[in-house]
């Protein structure tokens, strides 16, 4: 399967959800390729992995060169400690020059393409060799891109979190229209550091009138989402899922321990949804 975690708006959790669906994943002793689209290296950061621009350079490299001419597609990706079975494609800064390459690419098409539909050929053929042997989690960037685009129309599904406030509106129902265009939608929608306020309960409301047809991860469908934990900004300063935390290093016990349960139906669920099936 491929799964594309996507919001317009930054801070939502995207690459906290994405790298915790994906060493989840890899934990159940699936085979996990993670992509990172952003340009913020957020996800080789969040992994204690340092920053690098394996997915420009991947593009470039299928943009440029026949398959025959290509460096091996291994040589794009990075291994993560303690994760046997998963491997990350790291964005960084670089990815930005992409969006230009990709509108000039178009140009040169004669218009025939839309560079989203060129950048969405580019980012297939890129992950075609995995495509059938792991499941592929995608983390984009804070805004509707090229590269955010490509992911909707690759993705098999396509997960939003969202912190339920009128802000994050606009980046939910863009990609819930830019979906609908293609006859898809969104599968799942994850609240995130929600607590429990008139704002965040009417904004779910609105989301679920606007919505009707896809999964809330939210109370009164008896899942939690994320609420707002302060142990979050902790973990992503220790560079790893909250899975790698042992009991010894807890500084704060209890927070961590309700957090991992908290992401843990999450992500369960998101399997679920994204019908990827136990072994
Ligand atoms: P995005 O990828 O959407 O920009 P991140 O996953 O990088 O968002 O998260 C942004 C910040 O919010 C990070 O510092 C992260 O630790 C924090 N965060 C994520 N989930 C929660 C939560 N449930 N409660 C509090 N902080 C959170
Ligand atoms: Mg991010």
């Amino acid at each position: 399967m491929i799964v594309a975690i996507a919001n317009n708006k930054g801070g939502v959790a995207k690459t906290t959800i994405a790298v915790h669906f994906a060493t989840w994943l890899a934990r159940q002793g699936k085979k996990v390729l993670l992509v990172d689209l952003d340009t913020q290296g957020s996800v080789a950061r969040f992994l204690g992995l340092p920053p690098a621009d394996e997915l420009a350079e991947l593009f470039l490299a299928v943009l440029n060169l026949s398959p025959a001419r290509r460096p091996p597609f291994r040589s794009f990706l990075t291994g993560v400690p303690e994760y046997q079975d998963l491997v990350v494609i790291r964005g960084w800064g670089r990815s930005a020059d992409l969006e230009a390459m990709l509108a000039t690419n178009a140009a040169r098409a004669g218009g025939i393409q839309t560079v989203a539909g060129i950048a969405a050929d580019v980012l297939r053929a890129a992950i075609a060799p995995v495509v059938n042997v792991a499941e592929v989690v995608i983390d984009t960037g804070p805004y509707a891109g090229t590269l955010q685009q490509a992911a909707l129309l690759i993705a098999d599904h396509v997960f939003v979190p969202g912190v339920p406030e009128p802000a994050t509106d606009a980046g939910v129902l863009d990609i819930a229209r830019r979906l609908r265009e293609v006859n898809r939608g969104i599968t799942g929608l994850i609240p995130t550091k929600i607590v429990n306020c008139h704002i965040h309960g009417a904004t779910i409301a609105s989301w679920q009138r606007a919505l009707p047809n896809i999964v809330y991860y939210d109370p009164p469908h008896r899942m939690p989402g994320l609420p707002r934990r302060v142990i979050w900004g902790e973990i992503v300063g220790y560079g790893r899922p909250i899975w790698n935390i042992t009991p010894k290093e807890w500084s704060v016990r209890r927070a961590v321990k309700e957090a991992a349960t908290e992401m843990e139906a999450v992500v369960r669920r998101m399997a679920y949804d994204a019908e990827i099936g136990s072994n």
